[in-house]
């Protein structure tokens, strides 16, 4: 992919684990230039290092938390001053919260739609209006999830978070098209990932879950489907200007 990415400033948010990590790497060997943002300072900059060493033309790390809009109104000001506008966005932070819904709290919900929808809400409108206002296109990658249009009984909230995401990234793809301007939904099922473990369980016994996670990892053959490969379909989504990704073998289905 270095034709399309090399030189071009991308910035991947939760790039300090799993999937943003591997997608990264995919620019950084791509020769791109990477931000890498996480809440995780240290991560990031493990990231950044790496993305470094793998090819990366350049690649720095920054510590913001995406629900936190004043921090991402300074993250945006900040990557605009120094590194330019970016040309490729990948909100991917997201936390998982499995329980049923009527053990699920207010508290629970907004955890998870804070992260995972209104950190995409800020990133996609604080970067998006950057490249509108350049007028030289861009894209928009948000990582949603099979739970977008696959109902659970486990993931009541963060399925919700997920369908919100898609939602979202279909509708600004309609509004951003005439701007050349390309946005993709991701949507990989079950990745071999650090989410499950941090995965905060509400009212959910915490063996039971892994119960039926080992289950449903056995059922599909997927217990070890890795990040690289979601990086790939990140990549080739944007390639390809497709609307919506589904990854993982369960997620097609
Ligand atoms: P992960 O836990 O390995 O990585 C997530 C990263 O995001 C971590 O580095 C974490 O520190 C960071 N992060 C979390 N909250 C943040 C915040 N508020 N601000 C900034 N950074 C934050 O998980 P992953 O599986 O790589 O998840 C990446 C994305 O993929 C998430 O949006 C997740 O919902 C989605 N996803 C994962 C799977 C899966 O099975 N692993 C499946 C479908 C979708």
């Amino acid at each position: 992919h270095a034709d399309r990415f090399g030189g071009q400033l991308v910035l991947i948010t939760g790039a300090g684990s799993g999937i943003g990590r591997a997608t990264a790497y995919a620019f950084a060997e791509a020769g791109a230039r990477v931000v890498a943002v996480d809440r995780d300072g240290e991560a990031a900059a493990r990231t950044a290092e790496m993305c470094r060493l793998v090819g990366a033309t350049d690649a720095w790390a920054e510590t913001v938390d995406v629900s936190d809009e004043q921090a991402m109104e300074k993250l945006a000001a900040k990557v605009a001053t120094d590194y330019g506008v970016v040309d490729v966005l990948v909100n991917n932070a997201g936390i998982g919260l499995a329980g049923s819904f009527l053990d699920t709290t207010s508290d629970d919900w907004r955890k998870v739609l804070d992260v995972n929808l209104w950190g995409v809400i800020h990133g996609c409108r604080l970067f998006g209006r950057q490249m509108a206002e350049r007028g030289q296109g861009g894209h928009i990658v948000n990582t949603a999830s099979a739970a977008a249009y696959q109902p659970s009984r486990a993931l009541p909230a963060y399925s919700t978070s997920k369908a919100a995401v898609l939602m979202l990234s279909e509708c600004l793809r309609a509004e951003l098209a005439d701007q050349g301007i390309g946005v993709t939904a991701i949507c990989p099922g079950l990745v071999n990932t650090n989410i499950t473990s941090t995965a905060r369980h509400a009212g959910v016994d915490a063996e039971e879950e892994a119960r039926r996670q080992k289950k449903s990892a056995r059922l599909y053959g997927l217990r070890n489907y890795p990040p690289e490969k979601v990086a790939e379909a990140i990549l080739r989504g944007i390639v390809n200007n497709e609307a919506v990704v589904p990854v993982t073998p369960e997620a097609r289905g």
